[in-house]
């Protein structure tokens, strides 16, 4: 019998997203991606029991919603208590993760059809390389951060072996790119033992084991960073697998009917771009002073606002009451202005809404580029991690203002005068206001059909399909 119609195999690809909701998104977004436009099979694997409500209660409609998606649950072994310490628990998830790694082996090996590719988290790149290699198929990483500060994790190693005390430094200049100033760097770069540190150390010393680097990124966003990278003269003293730009990724296709959306509703009735939204991502927590001069400034911008609030790193832990953190009285005042929420809120369905005329943000980078794929101005108040670095990608990529002095977010205490003025700024800035359209269209080009990040896609997707 001719089996000249017989159907090719479809690529099986494992992806594994580490702890955190600006890690597990751009992964389901990637996987509702391939599933919903490319042949392939696809395992998602978590690990459990998961940190946030917020990942649990994603993964688990991700996967009701996505029912051709296999899930493997990976348990993890306990942590061990004298690491309890650690205060950041999502750090310690990840600590926890490369701990447990060497219990994945045999469900990849026995994965049916066999896998054809890994799709893992920076954080898990140096076990899942070897695993990828014993079963000899590649392992792309995804790393959910902006290609430039992607470049600095990837150089820390050698940044902090030639630097006796990187503390001296006024800046880093990391080979082939334009200098980071040292306050760019964040804190625990300082110091080698740093939990955080550590994590990315070991993670980058395995970078050369994958097959490529998926970046939610854009090449019109970071031309110059992703253009000097993949022409070797960035980090050319590394070695550093080629660095896939395949963003913006589009919004999650998944749907809550549990949750009362009530401020969309609210949304609908405010005129065209007159809303302030301010949220500072998933897991920054702000503090109380901060709070206080945060709703005077909001109030005496005078601007509609929408602004979502988190007192603690994990939701689980946010008790306090709205009412209780900015005061009834200005709950009273500010009524028809704004809404105030604890919540969990769908942060794509608000950046779309035409009510939304600016972002007030951390500068985590789903929310770069959710904001980018909107064309919302961003004012910049980076909180940690590669938030300062984020910040100024979207300053120079004309997304919206930064303003330097105001630091880590978590280290000092801005005014109320400092946050209305810049809120003004924000809200009033023609020029800031028509590039962030322009980088709007950008985006969608760049991850519309036949756009430069979603042919990578397909070029990933095709020679996974060659080697069955
Ligand atoms: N997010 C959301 N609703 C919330 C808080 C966060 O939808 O109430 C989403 C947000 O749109 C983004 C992700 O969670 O996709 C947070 O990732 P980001 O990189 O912006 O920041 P992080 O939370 O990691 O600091
Ligand atoms: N949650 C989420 N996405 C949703 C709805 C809820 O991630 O669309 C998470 C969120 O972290 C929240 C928890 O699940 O804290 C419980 O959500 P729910 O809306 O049921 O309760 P509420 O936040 O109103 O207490
Ligand atoms: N951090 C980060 N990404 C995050 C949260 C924190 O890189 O999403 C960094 C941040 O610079 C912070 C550090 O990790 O200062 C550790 O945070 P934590 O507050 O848990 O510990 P500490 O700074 O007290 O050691």
């Amino acid at each position: 019998m001719s089996n000249s119609h017989a159907q090719p195999l479809l690529p099986h690809i494992a992806l594994f997203p580490c702890a955190g909701m600006g890690h597990l998104t751009p992964f389901l977004r990637l996987a509702s991606m391939l599933s919903s436009s490319q042949n392939c099979l696809l395992t998602l694997i978590t690990a459990s029991p998961a940190v946030s409500a917020a990942e649990s209660t994603h993964i688990s409609l991700f996967l009701s919603q996505h029912p051709k998606v296999n899930h493997l649950e990976f348990h993890l072994i306990p942590s061990d208590p004298t690491t309890i310490t650690i205060p950041d628990p999502f750090f310690l998830q990840w600590q926890s993760t490369n701990h447990s790694l060497h219990l994945l082996y045999p469900s990849l090996a026995s994965a049916s059809p066999p896998l054809s590719a890994i799709f893992s988290d920076f954080v898990v790149a140096p076990s899942m390389g070897t695993m990828a290699a014993q079963l000899n198929i590649p392992n792309y990483i995804f790393s959910p951060t902006s290609c430039k500060f992607f470049c600095l994790m990837a150089y820390l190693p050698n940044l902090l072996s030639n630097t006796s005390d990187i503390c001296t430094l006024t800046q880093v200049e990391i080979p082939g790119l334009a200098p980071l100033p040292m306050t760019s760097i964040l804190p625990p770069f300082r110091n080698p033992n740093h939990i955080f540190t550590s994590l990315i150390l070991q993670s980058s010393r395995a970078l050369s084991t994958a097959k490529a680097i998926l970046m939610n990124t854009f090449h019109e966003f970071e031309s110059d960073t992703l253009a000097s990278i993949n022409d070797g003269t960035a980090l050319h003293n590394i070695n550093l697998p080629p660095i896939l730009p395949i963003g913006p990724l589009k919004d999650l296709d998944i749907k809550n009917d549990h949750q009362d959306k009530y401020y969309l509703s609210w949304l609908d009735n405010q005129p065209k771009e007159s809303v302030v939204y301010v949220s500072f991502g998933s897991r920054t927590a702000m503090s109380d002073s901060q709070i206080r001069e945060l709703s005077k400034g909001l109030e005496t911008s005078g601007y509609r606002f929408l602004w979502v609030l988190k007192t603690s790193k994990v939701d689980k832990d946010d008790i306090q009451e709205v009412s209780d953190m900015v005061g009834e009285s200005f709950m009273e005042r500010t009524k028809n202005k704004g809404i105030v929420l604890k919540a969990w809120v769908s942060q794509q369905d608000i950046l779309e809404h035409p009510a939304i005329g600016g972002f007030v943000n951390h500068c985590g980078w789903n929310s770069v580029m959710e904001a980018a794929r909107e064309g919302i101005p961003v004012l910049a108040w980076p909180q940690h991690g590669d938030q300062s670095v984020n910040a100024e990608i979207v300053e120079k990529a004309g997304l919206g203002i930064w303003e330097r002095k105001w630091g880590w977010g978590l280290e000092g205490l801005v005014s109320a005068e400092e946050i209305r003025n810049k809120i003004v700024e924000l809200m009033e800035h023609e020029k800031v206001r028509s590039c962030s359209k322009k980088v709007g269209e950008e985006a969608r080009k760049a991850s519309g059909i036949d756009g430069r990040s979603e042919k990578v896609v397909k070029e990933i997707m095709q020679s996974l399909m060659q080697k069955r």
